[in-house]
């Protein structure tokens, strides 16, 4: 379930989020938002009921955002009671809220372990002062720590923290101080991703019916002056040397961006890579019904409240006024072929590789050669395959060539 709101947006974001006055105060659009929210929950359970697919109990449920710690706690109890009442989640469910570090970020730890939150997420990007300066965040390193501090505390059982690499001016020094200070804590997974300033316009996925909302100037000009401080090779040597130590401190890698402790693997996202079944809710968020459909709904906030909440906010709706329907959005099918070939990179990713039954895939087996012949993909037991280290670094280009075939 996607929050699309946080107090300021952060200059190399592309995820779909309204901040400032939408985000909180009188203008805010939150209470809206959880209405529409809570009406595709139920048309989309709906449409599950009536198509008489065989469902279990939810096995994770993850609030991602945007900020969706900005919620007061009894909007993500009453959020997890609906999905529970429409979907059932299974005892001991990984239940995730994305959170951002800042004491008026963070939002209310306690309450949200209460509500059955089990999984915290914290944006916390670096432990250096400068760097998150220079990345327009808000918070210091030291939120960083209270953050974890005060969920230990809550009982929330798993900690992540994402970070963020190949940053302009990062150096080996800062990248190592940011990883160990954050492994001293004690955090149970980490996400490192580079640093990525991609271009959503010129890649077409602004327009109306994408799941992208058009990159502000403010932003283009920041990520073009960022641009001209990255550096591949210096990537590389951060990736590596993040491996290194994670691994020392007992996390080990399990897919190209993530590491944990054994038992705190993400299970949300080896869902995706994994190619299983997820059902998406918000705007801009994506579900995959783990065969032939995916489908995806629109960025744009006006358009999703419209279709949901026909008769204007909560609470102004007149008994026959209009009925919810379900967003814009898109979708695509997926034949045979381009199911395999996203089943064997997806797989790919991942420490776990895939087995010989997809490595043999036409579309796969040139490719594997090819990285086996370079030192990028190694042989394991089982005859299952997977990335070298080299691999990982290069991993785009084997997934491409996966993908052209
Ligand atoms: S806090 Fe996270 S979701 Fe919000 S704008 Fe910054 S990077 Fe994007």
């Amino acid at each position: 379930m996607h929050v699309p709101f946080c107090v300021s947006l952060c200059p190399y974001c592309d995820f779909v989020v309204y901040a400032g006055r939408s985000a909180r105060g009188p203008g805010s659009r939150v209470d809206d938002y959880l209405a529409a929210l809570a009406a595709e929950l139920d048309l989309r359970a709906d449409a599950l009921d009536a198509s008489g697919t065989a469902r279990r109990p939810l096995r994770s449920v993850y609030l991602g955002g945007g900020t969706p710690s900005l919620l007061p706690a009894a909007d993500v109890a009453r959020l997890l009671d609906h999905v529970r009442d429409r979907h059932g989640i299974e005892d001991g469910a990984e239940v995730t809220i994305e959170a951002n570090p800042g004491p008026d970020e963070r939002g209310d730890l306690a309450g949200f372990a209460a509500a059955g939150v089990t999984r915290l997420s914290l944006g916390a990007q670096s432990m250096e002062a400068s760097e998150l300066r220079r990345l327009g965040r808000r918070h210091a390193p030291g939120d960083v720590l209270a953050a974890v501090a005060e969920a230990r505390r809550a009982g929330i059982g798993s900690i992540s923290v994402d970070v963020l690499y190949d940053v302009p001016g990062q150096t080996e020094a800062t990248w190592r101080h940011t990883l160990e200070v954050l492994l001293d804590a004690g955090v149970d997974h980490v996400s490192a991703y580079a640093l990525t300033l991609d271009d959503p316009d010129a890649e077409g996925l602004t327009g109306p019916l994408g799941d992208h909302l058009p990159t502000r100037p403010g932003a283009r000009a920041w990520r073009e002056r960022a641009r001209a401080g990255q550096d591949d090779d210096r990537a590389a040597d951060l990736y590596a040397l993040a491996d290194e130590l994670l691994a020392r401190y007992g996390l080990r890698w399990y897919e190209l961006s993530n590491w944990a402790q054994p038992g705190h693997e993400s299970r949300h996202n080896l869902a995706y890579w994994r190619h299983e079944p997820y059902e998406a809710l918000g705007p801009g968020a994506h579900a995959f019904d783990g065969r032939s459909r995916r489908r995806w709904n629109a960025a744009r906030l006006d358009g999703y409240l419209a279709a949901l909440l026909p008769a204007g906010p909560p609470g102004a709706a007149a008994a026959s006024g209009p009925l919810p329907r379900l967003p814009p959005g898109g979708e695509e099918r997926l034949d045979a072929e381009t199911f395999a070939v996203e089943e064997a990179m997806l797989g790919l990713r991942l420490a776990e590789g895939i087995g010989p039954e997809i490595a043999a895939r036409p579309a796969v087996a040139a490719a594997l050669d090819w990285a086996r012949g370079h030192g990028l993909a190694e042989d394991r037991d089982g005859g299952r395959i997977r990335l070298s280290l080299r691999g990982r670094l290069l991993s785009n280009e084997v997934l491409a060539r996966i993908a052209r075939h």
